[in-house]
């Protein structure tokens, strides 16, 4: 692909945010790509889960990095640009061609995927190689070990999101694993044991965050006019976080509401 043909690669982008701080190290542009076959029931953004959307625009590379590069005096040392979704791994040509024109800028990359569609064929490591090669770090998002509980939580189980972990540390990409602690849902002691074993196996993993459960997402689903899948749920207790992040070997909860309220 010339220069030229990746500039003007294009993605179905549903927004951008240009003060992005959880989302990868130091102070970040994050895309936000339209489309994503998981229904997670406290999804934060359930109007990019269409893969058609009157909101979103089809942009190309070029478009999409003049907008972020506005903010560029902002990143400082560990800065850079963020593409999460929806599933930003469904437009891999797209990403790839981004990240490959940000790396000739010298712009740190971050993939924020869930990791659905990866699987083993022959065409499609190819287009996830191309994909990796030019990707920094991967924020992968773990949302439960245990199969029938990530069915329920998601609509799918979870093999090949737990397949595309290990081919990551195979890969070696450096990763951030996070884990939505969800009452109910994702907080049971025996799975978040199982879930530290399976985070240990892997040789790539940087970070490993507990992010609590919030219902700020709710507002959108109701706006959407759709029924909010966990209505009622409350954040988890502090005593719960503690517990889970002591199951799991993370930072500890003063160090999370630090960092948020940094951010
Ligand atoms: S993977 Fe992300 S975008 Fe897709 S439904 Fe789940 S939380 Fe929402």
């Amino acid at each position: 692909m010339t220069e030229k043909d990746i500039t003007q690669v294009t993605g179905l982008v549903h927004s951008t945010e240009s003060f992005g701080s959880v989302d990868g190290p130091g102070i970040r542009f994050i895309i936000f790509m339209q489309g994503c076959k998981m229904r997670c029931k406290y999804c934060h953004n359930p109007d990019t889960l269409a893969f058609k959307s009157e909101k979103a625009e089809e942009r190309t590379v070029e478009d999409v990095l003049n907008e972020a590069l506005r903010f560029k005096s902002f990143w400082g040392k560990n800065g850079g640009i963020t593409v999460s979704g929806g599933e930003a791994m469904l437009q891999a040509e797209f990403v790839t061609a981004l990240f490959t024109r940000a790396h000739e800028l010298g712009i740190h990359t971050t993939l924020d995927t869930a990791a659905l569609p990866f699987n083993r064929s022959p065409e499609f490591l190819e287009t996830i190689n191309a994909l990796l090669d030019v990707t920094d770090l991967v924020l992968l998002d773990l949302k439960e070990i245990n199969p029938k509980r990530h069915k329920i939580l998601t609509g799918h189980d979870n093999k090949t999101i737990l397949d595309f972990a290990r081919y990551l540390s195979d890969y070696g990409v450096p990763a951030w694993v996070r884990h939505v602690l969800v009452p109910g849902e994702t907080d049971f002691d025996e799975d978040l044991i199982e879930l530290d074993k399976f985070v240990k196996t892997l040789k790539n993993v940087d970070k490993f965050e507990i992010l609590p459960y919030h219902t700020m997402g709710e507002i959108k689903w109701q706006e959407m006019g759709l029924k909010y899948p966990l209505a009622g749920v409350k954040p988890p207790t502090k005593e719960r976080v503690e517990n889970a992040k002591e199951l799991m070997h993370t930072e500890s909860y003063t160090e999370y509401l630090t960092r948020v309220h940094r951010a």
